[in-house]
Order: structure tokens, then C-alpha cells, then sequence
């Protein structure tokens, strides 16, 4: 198992929409509850990442592997 931070967004910037983490399989799926298209996918394999409905507001989320049943949002 890779243990690896994943984390995206300026934390220090204007107001950003915190995203929930979750699992699946390969991939950690983010969702933001204000924007229901939006999707971030991360790979935490290779690396590879997928946004779905990429809007003009910043979206940040963090997903730490070895909390699984802990997820921070910045
Ligand atoms: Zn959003």
C-alpha cells in the first residue's frame, strides 16, 4: 500500500468549496455538495487525474490513506 497524501486546491486562497473524499477501488473520488456534477478523480497509482464538470469555483479536498474513516477537507 502507498502511503501518499493526495490533496488539491490553493488553501490559502478565496473562498473554496470543500470536497468529501471517498475510495474506489484505484481511484479517490471527490464530490463537492454545493456543485452535484462536479467530480475529481485521482488515482492514487499512477497519479492520474479526471475532472467531470470543472466549474469556474475552486474546489480543495484532502484524502489521507491511512485514516480511511477520517476525511479532512481544507
Ligand atoms: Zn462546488
Amino acid at each position: 500500500m502507498i502511503m501518499k497524501v493526495l490533496n488539491f486546491g490553493d488553501l490559502d486562497s478565496i473562498p473554496t468549496h470543500a470536497c468529501e473524499a471517498h475510495r474506489s477501488g484505484d481511484w479517490i473520488v471527490f464530490r463537492c455538495a454545493e456543485c452535484p456534477d462536479y467530480e475529481r478523480r485521482i488515482n492514487w497509482r499512477t497519479g492520474e487525474v479526471k475532472v467531470r464538470n470543472s466549474s469556474e469555483v475552486l474546489h480543495s479536498g484532502t484524502y489521507l490513506p491511512y485514516q480511511l474513516e477520517r476525511v479532512s477537507c481544507n
